[in-house]
């Protein structure tokens, strides 16, 4: 099918996204890798009047630490992060998620930025975002605020963004020494949505766990934080009973529905099986043994 008629606009600076996006409000959109938008629009779920392409502006590229923080460009593609050593060594949770995102096509044009502002409760980048405790920076007519990931998620397609707001830079704090981290997805084929996903990410602090975070993707309205799992291990030994009880409670997090991808039980049970699994990677990796 064909998208309805639309406006495109080639914006070549920041500013004049946001001047398009504060005047056309609702009926704009932008455009980044277009690897989500396209289909709603060809699919006639998304009609918006004018797209206004952000590929042209420049100074968005670049995947850098900045003042202990992962900088993310808006126009970082996930192949980006997939070929990335940074990643793989210092950001493993980031590392281990990209080359799982759908397939070379997709990764070649899709950005990390704008699978956060679509919110798809099937996307990876938002559960290892949460795991990481990131951030966005948008940009609007007002000036720019930064969002924690937390409060970004507000429910499926949906985010706390303005229509008017522009995600800039997507922030990860560096998770420090001592600190490990993976993603570990489950997906029919290659190039699927997850039937369910796991990350993780633990920083050790004297053999306990100093800081966790574990978060799951496809089995909820939004990625969702596993919060009781996340506090039930702060504090304490990573033994194998600790992290058997997360992943316990990581399962019980989980709000998974039957669907074509599998029985809301079987979502549930992975969920269980890829924590455990995520959380004795990232220990291991934390303390240098693998
Ligand atoms: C066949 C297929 C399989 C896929 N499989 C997966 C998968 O397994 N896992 C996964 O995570 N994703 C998957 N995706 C989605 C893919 O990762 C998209 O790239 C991503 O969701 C959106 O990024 P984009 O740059 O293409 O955004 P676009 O499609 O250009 O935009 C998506 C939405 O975000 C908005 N937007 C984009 N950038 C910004 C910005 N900087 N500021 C504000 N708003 C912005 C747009 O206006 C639009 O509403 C798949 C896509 C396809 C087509």
């Amino acid at each position: 099918m064909y998208p309805a008629r639309f406006e495109y606009t080639a914006a070549s600076t920041l500013e004049e996204v946001i001047a398009t996006l504060s005047e056309r409000g609702d009926e704009a959109k932008v455009l980044a890798g277009g690897q989500s938008l396209i289909p709603l629009m060809k699919l006639r779920f998304a009609t918006p009047e004018v797209l206004v392409d952000l590929n042209g502006v420049p100074g968005l590229d670049y995947l850098e630490e900045r003042g202990g923080e992962l900088c993310i460009g808006a126009l970082v593609r996930h192949k980006t992060c997939e070929k990335s050593e940074l990643l793989r060594s210092r950001y493993p949770t980031l590392g281990d998620a990209a080359p799982q995102i759908s397939d070379p096509l997709v990764r070649n044009r899709g950005t990390v930025c704008g699978s956060l502002a679509h919110g798809d409760p099937q996307g990876d980048w938002g559960a290892v975002m949460l795991a990481t405790r990131a951030s966005v920076v948008a940009r609007g007519p007002e000036g720019e605020r930064t969002i924690s990931i937390d409060d970004l998620l507000d429910g499926p397609f949906t985010t706390t963004l303005s229509p008017d707001e522009v995600i800039t830079e997507a922030r990860v704090p560096d998770p420090g020494a001592r600190s490990g981290g993976t993603y570990l997805k489950l997906e029919r084929k290659v190039g699927d949505y997850a039937t369910a996903a796991v990350a993780v990410q633990v920083t050790l602090d004297n053999g306990s766990v100093g800081e966790v975070g574990i978060a799951l993707t496809g089995v909820g309205p939004t990625n969702l934080r596993a919060a009781a799992a996340e506090d039930a291990l702060r504090g304490g030994e990573p033994s194998e009973a600790a992290i058997a009880e997360a992943a316990r409670l990581a399962a019980e997090a989980a709000q998974p529905q039957s669907d074509i991808r599998g029985t809301a039980d079987y979502k549930r049970s992975v969920v269980r099986v890829f924590t455990e699994r995520g959380l004795r990677t990232a220990v291991a990796r934390a303390t240098g043994e693998e």
